[in-house]
């Protein structure tokens, strides 16, 4: 038995079978195709065939400018694995007379070849069987990136094991296939370890070594409340876990059935808790939860795993469905935040040294106009349905809204000449995860209606420190005094303009800083669905001069630990049960 310590992601203890998700065997999906598929299973092909060849030519390049060129002509023989025209030839016949998606003729054909190859006396051909088999991998991982077809295709659910997976990986998961999941990297706020609280689905990340640790098959425990990862369980050890599943069960059975009650203090300060979703899916759950709206709906997953570009109709029948479902409460609409760690599928996109700092949210909508144009309109549109409000992602300052404000307008102009009907009225509102747009609160609070504070990404810009990097995730302190103070700088400034003022970031699903963020005076809290009763049961646990009275001794402190220290004793005092 061995146990490993990790980032919990996602709450909630999981015991099952180990899946590698890395294992090259089982990323090669295996799929029957119909006639009129082969010609794009052919294009496929092609284009990874290209592809191969531009990453082959970069690594000789790349070789011969730090080594030699001696060194860069061992490629040689990998090119020309890729001209063969009989291997070629082989694979678009076996395409035709299998029927099979082009990744499993591929490989067939490969390893059939591979094994002569061993078998031969030819010395040449047996040394060139290295070279084969690592195009064959460069091929087979340019053809299915890692397929996550994988994920939802598992022949019993078990526990995925995998070095990373990507947000958009995650949103393929279903709980019935996928018990857990865990990863050598990634940090608590990746949009991953979002991805899989709101899929309810167990998980722990930045483990480092967990694809080293854990073979195919093993027995594995997955604590994601606690971060940590048991292998082959002894049976004591695996009865205790059993017993803190039931228990965790029980206490979130309890927390339910605060629902219908009001998110208020014990002295009656009312405040508005809602929840953020990633996937229309999740709406019943956001209603289930109890949540009274929702505070952050991020959609870039309508953009993500597919080769074409959302509609305007199928935006709109969306955000129509959702304001529809949550009426009379408020559902805001982020416009999308393509880049950082969700990458957009239909665009080929350069990679970037710092995707968090680079072209991402509302830089990427600026630079695009014409897509944000149609996500506007979608949600324009829908805006008559419910109680829809809007906000932007990154504002680093006044410019940015300005333009985005622009824009807007300029859409609404398109619909009122078309006579298409929208609120007027509609909230328009900034997200504040930008130190720069912290320190100018006031200025942009001219501009708009609400702001909500992105701590994911303040915390990460505001420290330094990456969001979903596990080597530095001890310094990802949502309590960091300098975290606290910009905090507390947005609520006071929002609140001298008039505005109301929310989070939408993790830290107000997480109890310690919300009863700080209760006591700063944060107006609105969107957490992920199932942290919605916790953060209820803490709120109608406390009365609000005594949560003013944690951060104004908090504010005191000198440390993001001793904070830390401060609230979990103050909530373990509220909220015992939930303090495990
Ligand atoms: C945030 O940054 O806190 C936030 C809510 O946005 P995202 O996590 O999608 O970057
Ligand atoms: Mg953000």
């Amino acid at each position: 038995m061995i146990t490993l310590k990790g980032i919990p992601a996602s709450p909630g203890v999981a015991i099952g079978k180990a899946v590698l998700f890395d294992s090259e065997d089982l990323l090669i999906p295996r799929r029957s195709i119909t006639e009129d598929q082969i010609p794009t299973e052919i294009l496929r092909f092609e284009e990874a065939l290209i592809q191969t060849r531009h990453q082959i030519l970069a690594v000789q390049r790349r070789l011969a400018e730090d080594l030699n060129q001696e060194h860069a002509e061992i490629f040689n023989a990998h090119l020309l694995v890729l001209e063969d025209q009989s291997l070629r030839e082989e694979v678009l016949n076996g395409l035709k007379a299998q029927r099979l998606n082009v990744e499993a003729i591929f490989n067939d054909v490969v390893r059939r070849h591979l094994k002569a190859f061993a078998r031969t006396e030819d010395e040449y051909l047996r040394d060139r069987t290295a070279d084969i088999d690592d195009v064959r991998k460069r091929i087979l991982r340019n053809l299915t990136g890692r397929h996550p077809d994988f994920l939802t295709q598992l022949s019993e659910p078990g526990v995925v094991v995998a070095h990373s997976l990507s947000p958009s990986e995650t949103a393929m998961m279903h709980k019935q296939h996928v018990l857990a999941f865990i990863t050598d990297i990634g940090g608590r706020t990746g949009h991953t370890a979002i991805m899989a609280k709101s899929l309810a689905i167990p998980a722990v990340v930045g483990l480092e070594v967990a694809t080293k640790r854990v073979r195919k098959d093993a027995l594995i425990i997955v604590d994601g409340t606690h971060g940590e990862v048991v292998v082959d369980p002894d049976p004591d050890t695996r009865h205790r876990y059993e017993v803190d599943q039931r228990r965790m069960q029980e206490l979130n059975r309890q927390l339910l059935q605060l629902k219908d009650l009001p998110s208020q203090t014990l002295d009656g300060h009312r405040v508005m808790l809602s929840a953020n979703i990633e996937l229309p899916e999740e709406i019943p759950s956001v209603i289930a939860h109890g949540a009274e709206g929702i505070g952050l709906y991020r959609t870039e997953f309508f953009y993500l795993n597919r080769a074409d570009f959302p509609s305007e109709e199928e935006q709109f029948q969306a955000y129509k469905a959702a304001a529809e479902q949550l009426k009379p409460h408020p559902v805001i609409i982020r416009t999308v935040d393509l880049g950082g760690d969700k990458f957009l599928s239909p665009l080929d996109l350069p990679s970037e040294m710092n995707p968090f700092m680079g072209w991402r949210a509302i830089r990427f909508s600026l630079a695009r106009p014409d897509i944000f144009r149609i996500q506007l309109r979608a949600i324009l549109r829908a805006s008559p349905a419910g109680n829809l409000k809007l906000m932007y992602p990154m504002i680093s300052g006044i410019e940015e809204l300005r333009r985005a404000n622009e824009i807007l307008r300029e859409v609404q102009d398109e619909l009122r000449r078309e006579g298409i009907p929208f609120a007027e009225a509609m909230d328009v509102g900034a997200m504040i995860e930008v130190p720069s747009a912290a320190l100018t609160c006031d200025l942009l609070a001219q501009e708009v209606k609400f702001f909500s504070i992105g701590t994911n990404d303040l915390i990460q810009y505001a420290l330094a420190v990456d969001r979903v990097n596990e080597q530095i995730a001890y310094l990802y302190e949502p309590t960091h005094p300098g975290v606290i103070r910009l905090i507390k700088q947005v609520i006071d400034g929002g609140h001298a303009a008039g505005l109301w003022v929310g989070m939408c970031g993790e830290m107000a699903g997480e109890p310690a800083s919300a009863l700080l963020l209760l006591g700063l005076g944060l107006d609105e809290f969107s957490a992920s669905p199932v942290q919605v009763p916790l953060i209820k049961k803490l709120i109608r646990s406390v009365e609000h001069r005594a949560a003013q009275a944690v951060a104004q001794e908090a504010l005191t402190l000198r440390s993001g630990k001793e904070i830390e220290e401060f609230l979990t004793a103050h909530v373990r005092r509220l909220v015992p049960e939930a303090a495990e």
